[in-house]
């Protein structure tokens, strides 16, 4: 993994060099995973010199949805946490693609299991940032680990503690020789990725596990839900997809703001479709790689401009 190339985080208020950016060892979110988060991507454009944030306002927004869930206090409102992250980013000058991370946490060094009573911190740090997934198509696997349900962890909040769940079925897809996994929930049905959501085709139609499949509301998802009905015309639907309903999809597709949108190409050793990127998802990368570097007009109010 590369080492972050950031110098300065928003910490305790203030822009402060990054070194400055430290807790305790005792901080209850390190212990407790009493914190929530977001990632946010922004993308150089050379051709206008400028970086711009995809769907900001939008992150933020759920940001403030997850505290909200989690009994967490947000000290800013969603307009002044867009400001802290441009001005973080102009601060960093960057001149690459960036990965944006906000993130409210239980700060006292308290052996507390409890969110009231509890201070909330707020941070945000970017660094550099390229491929989340190195291939440029998946092989995924079916986890053995099932998704963690609303009433266990609230999985449409983005919670710290959340990911321990995404981790350990990301490393035993790793381990098992697969780039990704697929969790499902505990009815048994398809979930999401450890890190995106996910949809397949069938007969032309775009399917996606509905919001109460204990899914991440993910940002990308929704753009790929309108891009695919506004730009390519589908018919888009949210219903609950069954294990071996992947296995004969015409085609499959991670879609996150880290993994952008990749094609599966591959689940559990069957081959998804003929093996590589299909049609539609390759039309909806295509397409969405023009909408996050602001070159699609009707779009262009989901990029957020860094520098004046
Ligand atoms: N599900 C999970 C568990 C995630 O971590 C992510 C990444 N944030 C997503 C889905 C995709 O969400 P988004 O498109 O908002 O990044």
């Amino acid at each position: 993994m590369p080492a972050p190339n950031n110098r300065y985080a928003f910490f305790n208020g203030a822009i402060v060099p990054i070194e400055q950016a430290t807790v305790s060892v005792m901080t209850n979110a390190l212990n407790y995973g009493t914190g929530c988060f977001e990632g946010i991507r922004g993308y150089w454009v050379p051709e206008e010199e400028q970086l711009l944030v995809f769907q900001l306002r939008a992150h933020m927004e759920r940001l403030r949805r997850s505290c909200h869930i989690l009994y967490m206090r947000l000290p800013y409102s969603v307009d002044e946490l867009c400001a802290i992250c441009i001005e973080l980013l102009r601060r960093e000058g960057f001149r690459e693609d960036v990965y944006i991370r906000p993130l409210v946490y239980k700060s006292d060094p308290a052996i507390a299991v409890q969110m009231n009573g509890l201070t909330d911190a707020f941070t945000l740090f970017a660094v550099g940032f390229g491929q989340y997934i190195a291939n440029s198509t998946v092989r995924a696997c079916i986890s053995s680990w099932r998704r963690i349900d609303d009433n266990i962890i609230p999985s449409r909040a983005k919670a710290c503690g959340a990911y321990l769940n995404s981790a350990l079925a990301k490393t035993e897809a790793l381990l098992n020789g697969y780039d990704e996994a697929i969790v499902l929930g505990g009815d048994g049905q398809v979930s999401e990725a450890s890190a995106a959501n996910l949809f397949i085709a069938r007969g032309g139609a775009l399917i996606t596990p509905p919001l109460t499949s204990d899914v991440l509301e993910g940002i990308t998802r929704q753009v790929v839900a309108q891009l695919a009905r506004d730009e390519l015309g589908l018919n888009v639907v949210e219903r609950p997809i069954d294990r071996t309903e992947l296995y004969v999809a015409d085609e499959a597709f991670f879609c996150g703001t880290g993994v952008e949108i990749k094609p599966i190409v591959e689940i559990d050793r069957r081959m998804i479709g003929n093996g590589q990127a299909g049609p539609i998802g390759s039309e909806l990368a295509r397409c969405y790689a023009q909408v996050v570097r602001g070159q699609l007009p009707a779009y262009r109010q989901w990029c957020t401009p860094v520098y004046e």
